[in-house]
């Protein structure tokens, strides 16, 4: 019997798996989609979302598929002007080692947690959705498309933005249509249209086309008012860009919206990323939101099952509802001013669960309180924190001014203290020493 089983293999749902996974829990992956994801579409990743792969090892491989964002090149008729970068080229430093935005395809994105999930041991069951659910105090379960019965602890609901577990759950998005037009995203090859520069073609009523460059690849993203398309979409792309499109790798539909639900949880299932919450794509937050959802939910669930203790639960709607209701106005603002510069806004490093149930106490160390996000550091071996941090449970920084850091599994800082502690809500807490 599973411990948890996960419905959706989207980013979400496998960077949840992967957090189980690696501490050991038993966990079962079911997708309703006949084949993984093809489409570049959830393209930038955040430089918060790349901590906390780093954390699992994959950042490197996330850093080394991608590349940063290009200088945008708006065009208006035959001019073409180099304007500004939706992204930053920062250069690292000893506390923010990933500073830039990095895009990368989506299918990328999830055939690198996909690899890690079987090196985990994982497998992703696909062809199989969720049917119906039901649940006592004690245990789930569903009934899956193939006619099978699984129960287990929990269950995550990871399964999008049209989520039928939601639906099966009686819960609803709340929120609001922020545009009325239907966009289309594409992947396309385009003969000779220079990948230097990601082109801005802004329409006189309002909006925009856009062709971002995708990294190691032939092709670019298309983002568009649908009615591009109308006499189809090469013919649309060619009339725009005065080049011939070679092919067209993978298309889909969308609707800007703003909508979350109002509860993360109901009795033994949760839900994560899209399922919970969708809105805008500017600023480039709905699949960092649904990392950051699953690293939240990841160590909390093992914590329940390790202890049998399901209290710590509650503090996952706590604190990841108001992140979203948050990224919810950012997105709906950015997705009306193009030009306003993302950065700090949108990278995700100044996210803080301050003052939640897990960080009450509000004693300050260099600036930092409890709830915020744990910067890296040099440690006094040599290592870094962000490193050490890999073994899955807290961390204590032990700093000479016998202020020690307590670090939850999640990169946030618990509490600042002066006793050592060996265990935080069932993870083992690994002591290291602070910079001297
Ligand atoms: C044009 C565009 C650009 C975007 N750009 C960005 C960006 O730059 N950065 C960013 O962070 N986000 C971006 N996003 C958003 C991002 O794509 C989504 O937030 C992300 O895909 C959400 O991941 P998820 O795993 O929660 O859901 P999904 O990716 O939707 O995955 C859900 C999974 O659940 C499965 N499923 C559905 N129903 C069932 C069922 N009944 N049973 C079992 N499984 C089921 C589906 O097959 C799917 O595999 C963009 C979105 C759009 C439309």
């Amino acid at each position: 019997m599973p411990q948890v089983l996960i419905v959706g293999a989207g980013a979400t749902g496998m960077t949840l798996a992967i957090e189980l996974l690696r501490r050991g829990v038993a966990v079962r992956i079911v997708d309703v989609a006949a084949s993984y994801f093809a489409g570049s579409r959830g393209k930038g990743i955040q430089p918060r979302s790349l901590e906390l792969l780093d954390m699992v090892g994959l950042a490197s491989e996330v850093m080394g598929s991608g590349g940063l964002y290009p200088v945008i090149k708006l065009h208006f008729g035959p001019i073409g002007i180099r304007a500004w970068s939706l992204g930053t080229h920062h250069a690292p430093t000893e506390d923010r080692p990933f500073p830039n935005l990095v895009m990368l395809e989506q299918w990328r994105t999830e055939e690198i947690l996909r690899a890690k999930i079987a090196a985990l041991g994982g497998r992703i069951e696909l062809g199989v959705g969720i049917e119906a659910l039901a649940q006592t105090d004690k245990q789930v379960t569903v009934t899956l498309t193939n006619g099978e019965a699984v129960t287990a602890d929990y269950v995550a609901a990871c399964d999008g933005g049209r989520s039928p577990t939601r639906g099966l759950l009686g819960l609803e998005l709340h929120g609001s249509t922020v545009d009325e037009n239907t966009s289309i995203v594409a992947d396309l090859e385009i003969e000779g249209l220079d990948r230097a520069f990601w082109h801005a073609y802004p329409l006189r009523r309002g909006g925009i086309h856009s062709l971002a460059p995708l990294p190691n690849s032939e092709l670019f993203q298309l983002q568009a008012p649908e009615q591009i398309a109308v006499a189809g979409l090469e013919k649309g792309v060619e009339g725009l860009t005065g080049r011939t499109v070679r092919s067209v790798a993978w298309q889909s539909r969308y609707r800007h919206q703003a909508r979350m639900i109002n509860r993360y949880r109901v009795g033994r299932v949760f839900i994560a990323g899209d399922a919970a919450h969708i809105h805008p794509p500017s600023g480039a937050q709905g699949l960092n939101t649904g990392l950051q959802d699953a690293f939240n939910l990841g160590w909390k669930l093992v914590s329940a099952i390790r202890t049998g203790s399901p209290s710590i639960l509650e503090t996952y709607e706590a604190e990841r509802l108001p992140v979203a209701a948050a990224v919810l106005d950012l997105t709906k603002e950015l997705h009306l001013t193009i030009s306003k510069s993302r950065g700090d806004l949108t990278n995700q490093l100044g996210l803080s669960y301050r003052g939640g149930t897990l960080a009450q106490d509000s004693t300050a160390v260099d600036g930092l309180r409890p709830g915020d996000r744990v910067p890296d550091q040099r440690l006094a071996d040599g290592r870094r924190l962000f490193e050490v941090m890999r073994h899955g449970g807290a961390t204590q920084i032990m700093r000479a001014d016998r202020n020690h850091l307590l670090v939850r599994p999640d990169g946030y800082l618990a509490e600042i203290s002066t006793v050592q502690v060996s265990s935080y809500h069932g993870h083992e807490v690994v002591p290291v020493d602070g910079a001297r």
